[in-house]
């Protein structure tokens, strides 16, 4: 890298701060997007958001000082239309370039402005009189570097790429894979990405699907399903303890239970059960919507790691969640004279003492809690199964923290010392089974993909927000019934709109925590005013734990009858007996956001519904978000109608899973790919380690450091 003119020290640490310390690390400093300026559009076309190239003669400068200083170029060009240029910053010289009649050319976004389209400060030139000649290939416009200009950059991964070595010292992927598949070398892909040849297809490039692009996923999605196969390959490399008792408390606890477990829940137990034969480590993924009956699959579990003679926990993000957990298992399992333990932040003192007494003795078989399970000063007694409930709010990073913990947390008998816990996770977000490839390459997935009978669907409804005042009519006559409802508030102010788009979870992000929080205050005074004979309650990510917890419980205890919300409320909180919901802005939610929300009612028999209020006028995409949840209820068909209408990032909560560090790869776009990277990467594993070692190396070896930052 050094060797690079251009690069002394100071450039080389703003590079390395980067994750670009290697020639190859500049080589896959791929191009975000490319600027079309092989082409001049007229004014009167361009579109809001839309970047294009105009060219134009200035029709009038003004320069001005309101707040700031101010320099607005209005040009016109042969469309009879004008464009305003506007800059904050300038130089006397460019007032002075841009004299009436003067020929300019320049490219950017443009947005709506006071008088018609303007674009603020766009890269631009002056022509010469004479002057014509348009660029002929695409412009690359890198990821910004941090104390690196975009033109430095430029140079810098051109002169590195002058340094590409021949396909026979780069190339890392078969031969016949690249040929079946009509994509070209690296080396070429690289040439292409970064130097678009004149006559490259520019519609594909821009689109992300040009062979050289799709070269290059190809072998991104690769590097990563390797990573993650190379992580599950170590830990299988581990034993685990072998549970296959006979079955006789699992026998009675299906007797015992009050209705027959359903085909999925029967083919998964199954799976579960083979995988818990086995001397090496269980890791198993059950995604299963909401309702769907994933706590019974687990019990069944612990049922037979009990039977072997072992212990088992059950882990849940909330203390409300794993109350519940609890109240179930203590209520299928203590019958049958198996001892439940309950161990979470608010057991304290003495009690806390005894748990982990009972818990560090065996006294305690199956044990059940939040993240305090996973404590320092919390030992086990030959943990043999651990079972993580609502995976998705832990994401891949904690999963594999949770798991390398569960390893440390096994008993330090010496015979035992190599063994580590099977691990279940449950996940009521389903995922695509394209995207469960791939972002859980590391695990086996087991699909609960049919509810237990009876259950009345859901019926959804969207309603424009103007008609709110009849919505409080319902709710009276509802709660007269004796039914509950919740009234869950979201995002309304625009400046947020990014932290909201990306925020899966939501509660966290800052700003968006506070308005939504301010919002659910307003509503709850609105509501308390209009509806004076209800128990209104009011519940949002800004209050104390202990506080949202009292509330919750209150609701669940039917000590209120409406529950004013935030989307805190989305992870598996159970009150059958509420049959309402009303979901304000739904245009801005996300359709897995939606449908957990929505989960919450409808767990009872009493038939619900839900009422989506938007914003009107409704965008295509939020028509398209609404109308699917109004057709229906699968969790896996609105996984997939998701996948399709935003992309996996969001999908999977960005933050959440580390998947949105590709560089160029889209698991959207490049889905089809995934099938071809499964194979590819079962035969490298197999056949030439080596070769998956370095392209997890190259992909990964910098990103990773950098992701971690
Ligand atoms: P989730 O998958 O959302 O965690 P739960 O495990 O909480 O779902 O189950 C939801 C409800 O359905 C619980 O009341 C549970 O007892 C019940 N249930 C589970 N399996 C069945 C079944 N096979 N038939 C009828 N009810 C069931
Ligand atoms: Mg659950």
């Amino acid at each position: 890298m050094s060797s690079l003119p251009g690069v002394g020290p100071r450039v080389a640490e703003k590079l390395a701060a980067r994750g670009l310390s290697t020639l190859q690390d500049l080589w896959l400093l791929l191009p975000r997007q490319y600027e079309d300026r092989t082409r001049i559009a007229p004014i009167r076309g361009l579109q809001p958001g839309v970047a294009a190239q105009v060219e134009g003669t200035v029709e009038a400068v003004e320069r001005g000082f309101r707040y700031r200083p101010l320099l607005r170029v209005a040009i016109g060009d042969g469309s009879q239309a004008t464009l305003v240029l506007r800059f904050f910053h300038f130089r006397a010289a460019q007032v002075a370039q841009f004299a009436p009649g003067a020929r300019v050319r320049c490219y950017g976004t443009p947005r709506a402005g006071q008088h018609g389209l303007e674009m603020v400060h766009p890269s631009y030139r002056v022509l010469a009189a004479d002057e014509a000649v348009l660029g002929d290939r695409l412009d690359p416009v890198y990821p910004a570097v941090d104390g690196v200009g975009p033109a430095s950059l430029r140079r810098l991964i051109g002169a590195a790429l002058d340094r590409l070595p021949d396909d026979a010292a780069l190339e890392l992927l078969p031969h016949a894979t690249l040929a079946d598949l009509r994509l070209p070398s690296l080396r070429e892909a690289l040439l292409t990405v970064h130097r678009p040849p004149r006559d490259a297809d520019v519609a594909a490039l821009l689109a992300g699907t040009h062979p050289a692009q799709r070269r290059l996923a190809l072998e991104e999605l690769l590097a990563h399903h390797l990573s993650l196969r190379r992580q599950r390959i170590a830990l299988q490399r581990h034993a685990a303890p072998p549970l296959a008792p006979a079955g006789v408390l699992v026998g009675r606890l299906r007797a015992a239970l009050p209705f027959a477990l359903t085909g999925a829940q029967e083919r998964v137990f199954a799976q579960v059960r083979r995988d818990l034969a086995q001397p090496h480590p269980m890791l198993r993924l059950v995604q299963g919507d909401v309702g769907s009956g994933k706590t019974v699959v687990a019990a069944l579990a612990a049922l037979l790691t009990v039977e072997a003679g072992r212990q088992a926990a059950l882990m849940a993000p909330t203390e409300l969640l794993a109350e519940q957990h609890l109240a179930n298992l203590r209520g299928w399992l203590e019958p049958l004279g198996v001892r439940v333990a309950w161990l979470a932040g608010k057991v304290t003192g003495k009690a806390r003492a005894a748990v982990l007494a009972q818990v560090a003795s065996g006294a305690a078989q199956v044990v059940v809690g939040t993240h305090a399970l996973m404590q320092e000063g919390v030992a086990f007694h030959g943990l043999a199964l651990a079972i993580v409930d609502e995976q998705h709010r832990f994401g891949v990073h904690q999963r594999l923290a949770l798991r390398d913990k569960g390893a440390v947390l096994h008993p330090t008998q010496k015979d035992r010392r190599a063994k580590v816990p099977h691990q279940l996770v449950l996940t009521a977000t389903p995922i695509p089974r394209t995207l469960a490839m791939a972002a859980y390459a590391d695990l086996d997935v087991s699909a609960l993909d049919e509810l237990p009978p009876g259950r009345t669907p859901v019926q959804t409804v969207a309603l424009s927000a103007e008609r709110r005042p009849e919505l409080v009519e319902r709710i009276r006559a509802a709660c007269a019934q004796g039914r509950q409802a919740y009234w869950v508030c979201t995002l309304i102010d625009d400046s947020d709109e990014e932290a909201g788009a990306s925020g899966q979870g939501g509660s966290g992000a800052g700003g968006r925590g506070r308005i939504e929080a301010q919002a659910a205050q307003t509503t709850f005074e609105a509501l308390s005013a209009a509806l004076p004979e209800l128990r209104i309650g009011l519940v949002h990510g800004r209050m104390k734990s202990a506080q949202k917890q009292a509330t919750m419980c209150a609701f669940k205890e039917g000590a209120l009858d409406l529950l004013v919300a935030t989307t805190v409320i989305e992870v598996g909180v159970d009150v059958a007996n509420a049959s309402l919901m009303i979901v304000e802005n739904a245009e801005r939610l996300g359709l897995a956001q939606l449908h957990q929300l929505r989960g919450r009612v409808g767990r009872g028999s009493t038939a619900s519904s839900c009422v989506l209020l938007y914003q009107p006028p409704l965008s295509a995409l939020a028509r398209q978000r609404l109308e699917t949840l109004r057709e229906t209820s699968d969790g896996f068909v609105i996984a997939e109608k998701d996948l399709a209408l935003r992309g996996p990032g969001e999908l999977l909560g960005t933050r959440q899973t580390g998947l949105a560090t590709f560089r160029l790869a889209d698991l959207a776009r490049d889905a089809d790919l995934l099938p071809q990277v499964h194979a590819l990467g079962e035969r490298l594993l197999a056949q030439s380690p080596q070769v998956a070692e370095r392209l997890v190396a190259r992909w990964i070896g910098g990103a990773a450091r950098y992701a971690a930052a």
